[in-house]
């Protein structure tokens, strides 16, 4: 398997973080890249460092203020007297308050959903570099068929102007846009990371060119709260194209992977270029912050099923936090995926690796 990634992930590094009443250590550390990388590192795949394409591809899917404010908001530090080692504002636009201020933390409420997404020295560089591996992953499934883009910060919680659960940028829409561009389409996303897929759903909720399916935990007790729920169908164009398929809290192996499979059934029926896959680990039965109960044979099995589904897949490092199972299931889920690839390409006709 192809591995891209970026060294400047790590130039994130949040401290804190507000849960439940209490400030734990932040769940979205930068050990999580490099236990991720070595993890697939240790297991043979091939490693390459994410190309720079610059600012082009995430414009594709944020809008230009919000780009803006993500690059120049540390250098504006002095704007705030006594500010410490991170910008954070307690301070949110609700729906029903409109004007965009000019100062340095109203900005930052009125572009981020929660306290999570604190910005710092090195943050722009980090998620900068993030979405950077899931542009220059993209490129490499259409040559390859198959790529991993681990991508640190994730990205699925952000919508086009705002940040929220630890994500700034959201890698899997750069990816699909990217997809989107170079295959002329349709392009599917299956995200199985634990939390609803809310900024990916909100990004191509009005439109028909890129489906978005979500197996993730009930939200309605869980983040993100607001969004996740069946109901939610896609809007105008977009009618149709948006499947939540949302699961009880504790469920384990058989019910998770038989609801991918309902996914990847829709998936089928809508017949994409290519498939983008979110890939949270946080549906792990020993995830800090999970509420699933998947076992690494779980994963294994969802590897096998995604790997079936599609001649053309990314996938996308989404959630999943520290813990000793994080990196033993990444390694599970490619070696899984990566078999069950070379079993099918057996079956099939020539050509089917490089796309249909
Ligand atoms: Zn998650």
């Amino acid at each position: 398997m192809i591995v891209i990634h970026a060294p400047a992930s790590i130039r994130h590094e949040p401290t804190g973080y507000f849960r439940r009443g209490q400030t734990i250590p932040h769940p979205e550390q930068a050990e999580r890249y490099r236990i991720l990388r070595g993890a697939a590192e240790g297991a043979g795949h091939a490693l390459a460092e994410a190309a720079d394409h610059g600012i082009e591809p995430l414009r594709a899917v944020h809008t230009d203020s919000y780009l803006d404010l993500l690059r120049t908001a540390w250098g504006r530090k002095d704007e705030l007297p006594g500010i410490g080692e991170e910008i954070l504002t307690g301070h949110f636009a609700r729906p029903q308050m409109q004007a965009r201020p000019e100062g340095l933390l109203g900005l930052l409420g009125y572009h981020m959903a929660d306290t999570s997404t604190p910005i710092r020295a090195g943050t722009w560089e980090a998620i900068h570099g993030s979405a950077q591996a899931a542009v220059t992953a993209a490129d490499a499934v259409l040559e390859h068929g198959a790529a991993y883009a681990l991508c640190r910060p994730p990205g699925h919680h952000a919508y086009a102007d705002s940040a929220g659960g630890f994500c700034f940028l959201n890698n899997t829409a750069i990816a699909a846009e990217r997809l989107l561009a170079k295959t002329g389409g349709p392009i599917a996303i299956l995200d199985i990371d634990v939390h609803h897929g809310n900024g990916t759903q909100g990004i191509f909720y009005g439109r028909g060119d890129v489906l978005t399916v979500s197996v993730h935990a009930d939200p309605a007790n869980y983040f993100p709260f607001y969004a996740g729920y069946a109901s939610e169908t896609g809007e105008g164009a977009g009618e149709g194209a948006n499947l939540n398929l949302p699961l009880a809290h504790g469920s384990g192996d058989d019910a998770w992977l038989g609801t991918i499979a309902e996914g990847l059934h829709r998936i089928a029926a809508f017949r994409p270029a290519a498939l983008v896959v979110a890939l949270g680990f946080d549906a792990s039965e020993h995830d800090p912050i999970g509420a699933l109960k998947v076992t690494t044979v779980g994963f294994r099995a969802a590897a096998r099923a995604i790997a079936a589904a599609h001649a053309t897949v990314l996938l996308v490092q989404e959630g999943g936090y520290l813990c000793d199972a994080l990196p033993q299931n990444l390694v599970a889920f490619l070696v899984a995926f990566e078999a069950a690839r070379r079993g099918y390409a057996r079956r099939r006709p020539p050509g089917w690796l490089r796309g249909r």
